[in-house]
């Protein structure tokens, strides 16, 4: 299985460039169709050890200047919705210009996994450039030549995680995509949660402001392994994550303050932090906030736990440094209050106190993480859920704006990971959010999926 990158930004900045480098000479389709411009060039290429297919959005040089803006917009758009990573290329050395920005806003909006590439970056000339890229919000740029095959060691280690969940993606939730009324799912009741395997890591992200103690954690977690399996053993590592078995689960962790520190900016480090906490988010599938307990709760802690949210990752809010906290049961019972207060879209999620320094608390640390993926995996059956919406209406009736009553009529589990669910209904326009949000926390309640993101779509019957 492989998976499909579109290279996309404006004309001039060096897609054709990486994509001949990516392809070599196994260029092996070419958009040719009578009538139709050869503007997507598709072709197989090879980064290392990855495969995967490449698409570039080339060939814009030959529009006039009227529509050439319009063109690069419907052409990129296109090359987004083939695509399962999009590689945004700017030019370093010309820095950010509008256009590079309208394209930013694009890919934000539409794209599911956006790469951030700034090319022409040999030599120093390019650093500002670079700096530059990192104001689009989109994560550390690539610092990439390719027109001299630099970078691509980096274009590769941020693929890498990627291709390995989509690798995950094809052969597990293909049935999920789809909501089939015909189905009779009631044979899936006992069916478990799918658990990672030797050979796919869960992926963990570990993230939060500076300081907090994310790399303390890490090595920690890295020293008691070893302890256990001796020097290095089954720890590999590169500039983004490590790889190991924690306890026996094997996990990738993302160290974000590691990616912080690669980008050797100063200066922008607030900014940073969030955008490579960002980038994380993106590739895990629970993500572990790490606050420090002396300083719990702040603008930048909450940013990236909603954030996480609504990328729609399993959570666990982990609070560090207790050994310092005196007295700690009252500190507890203010940290709960302050969670569910501030944070309400992630009602009972996991909420642990950890030592970084000392290791205690790491089992719990540990144990939530799996409890966290667990529930963001949970299977709900279709003829449960219809019991349950029965009760659930006739509880309390859904309203009737202008005198004529919503009829829910028939609900069903569209997707896992997390759990997204579908409800049949006349007027889903009309359907006011508190009575989406008293199903879904009723949802929550009634199934047991505490903390997880829950995705409910009114969709009305044709
Ligand atoms: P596209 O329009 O985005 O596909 O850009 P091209 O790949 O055609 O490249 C535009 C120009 O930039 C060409 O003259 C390339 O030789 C040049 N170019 C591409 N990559 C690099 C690079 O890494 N460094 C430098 N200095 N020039 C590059
Ligand atoms: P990062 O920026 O999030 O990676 O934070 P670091 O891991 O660099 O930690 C920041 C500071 O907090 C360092 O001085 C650590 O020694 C300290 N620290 C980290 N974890 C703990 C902990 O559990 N207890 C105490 N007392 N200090 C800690």
């Amino acid at each position: 299985m492989t998976f499909t990158l579109a290279i996309v930004g404006r004309p001039n900045v060096g897609k054709s460039t990486l994509f001949n480098r990516l392809v070599g000479k196994r260029l092996a389709l070419v958009d040719d169709q009578p009538g139709v411009t050869r503007d997507l060039r598709e072709g197989a290429a090879r980064l290392a050890d990855l495969r995967f297919t490449v698409i570039d959005t080339a060939g814009l040089e030959d529009a006039n200047d009227d529509s050439l803006q319009g063109r690069m917009r419907r052409l990129t758009e296109r090359a987004v919705d083939m695509a399962d990573v999009c590689l945004f290329m700017v030019d370093a050395r010309t820095g950010i210009t509008p256009t590079d920005e309208m394209f930013a806003e694009i890919l934000r909006k539409r794209a599911g996994h956006v790469l951030l590439a700034a090319n022409k970056a040999e030599g120093a000339a390019a650093d500002a450039g670079v700096i530059d890229a990192w104001g689009l919000g989109l994560g550390e740029p690539i610092r990439l030549s390719a027109e001299h095959g630099e970078g691509l060691n980096d274009l590769y280690t941020q693929l890498m995680p990627l291709a390995d969940a989509f690798a995950e993606r094809a052969s597990e939730d293909a049935p999920d995509t789809d909501v089939d009324l015909d189905e009779d799912d009631d044979t899936d009741e006992a069916a478990p949660a799918r658990k990672p395997t030797k050979s796919r890591p869960l992926q963990v992200a570990v993230v939060g402001r500076p300081n907090a103690g994310k790399s303390t954690l890490i090595n920690r977690i890295i020293g008691e392994e070893r302890l256990l399996t001796g020097p290095e053993a089954g720890i590999t590592r590169d500039s983004i994550s490590l790889q190991i078995d924690w306890q026996g689960t094997p996990m990738r962790l993302f160290d974000t303050a590691g990616m912080r520190r690669k980008a050797k900016v100063q200066e922008k480090l607030e900014k940073l932090s969030v955008s490579d906490g960002l980038r994380a988010v993106k590739f895990a599938e629970v993500v572990v906030v790490l606050l420090d307990a002396a300083i719990p709760f702040e603008q930048q802690d909450l940013r990236i736990a909603d954030l996480a949210e609504r990328e729609g990752r399993a959570v666990v809010i982990a609070v560090n440094k207790w050994d310092i906290e005196e007295d700690k049961q009252d500190k507890l019972r203010e940290l709960k209050e302050a969670f569910e207060r501030l944070l309400p879209q992630l009602r009972g999620a996991p909420l642990v106190t950890v030592s970084a320094k000392t290791g205690r608390g790491l089992d719990r640390l540990h144990g939530a993480i799996l409890r966290a993926y667990d529930v963001w995996n949970r299977r709900v059956t279709t003829a449960q859920l219809n019991r349950w919406l029965t009760g659930m209406l006739e509880q309390h009736p859904p309203p009737a704006p202008q005198g004529k009553r919503i009829k829910l009529r028939y609900m069903t589990q569209a997707k896992t990971r997390p759990p997204g669910f579908v409800v049949m209904c006349s007027h889903p326009d009309k359907m006011p959010d508190s009575y989406s949000r008293y199903l879904v926390n009723g949802l929550r309640e009634d199934f047991d999926m505490p903390g997880t993101p829950i995705r409910l779509h009114m969709r009305g019957q044709s």
